[in-house]
């Protein structure tokens, strides 16, 4: 896995003018059951791809913490809200909440979450690839193709599914 998630960017580079061009083109004209078609590509995808051998969204950049992420998870800590804001976020160049630093804080050494079920939201839908109107995110999921083997799948699926 980890070979594969090394060639990832080299490859979501060399794939990067024909995934333009196709979004640009899906979004001109999304095919009406564009929903059930990405549930299914993910559905598929997913089956097949074990998250926790791979881990390369925890590892290589992080989720946005939403107010309601931010107090969920302070609550989990036992933290007041700031105090969890202090050690664990900072705020990026579009006043959004993120992690200090990457890999994740809360990645264990086996790749799993250990605040699991009170992750971030984003973390959640991360690579958003079952998300309605998938056809809104496509400067997002350009991005996500070079850090997600599942996302640069799902894509590659959906070009051949969608002429
Ligand atoms: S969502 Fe994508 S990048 Fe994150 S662990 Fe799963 S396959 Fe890897
Ligand atoms: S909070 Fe959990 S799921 Fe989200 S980036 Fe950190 S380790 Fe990954």
């Amino acid at each position: 896995m980890q070979d594969s998630i090394n060639r990832l960017p080299k490859q979501a580079k060399d794939k990067h003018n024909e995934n333009k061009k196709f979004f640009a083109k899906l979004k001109k004209k999304p095919p009406k059951n564009l929903d059930y078609i990405m549930q299914k590509l993910h559905d598929e995808e997913f089956e097949r791809t074990d998250c926790l051998e791979c881990a390369n969204c925890c590892k290589t950049t992080g989720p946005l913490f939403t107010d309601k992420d931010v107090d969920r998870i302070a609550k989990h800590f036992r933290l007041k809200t700031q105090q969890f804001i202090e050690q664990y976020l900072r705020v990026d160049e579009d006043n959004d909440y993120v992690l200090q630093g990457v890999p994740c804080t809360f990645l264990g050494a086996d790749n799993y979450c250990s605040i699991y079920d009170v992750r971030p939201k984003a973390c959640r839908e991360f690579p958003h690839t079952d998300r309605r109107k998938f056809q809104q995110i496509s400067n997002l999921t350009l991005k996500n193709v070079a850090i997600c083997p599942a996302a640069f799948n799902i894509v590659e699926a959906m070009k051949e599914k969608i002429k």
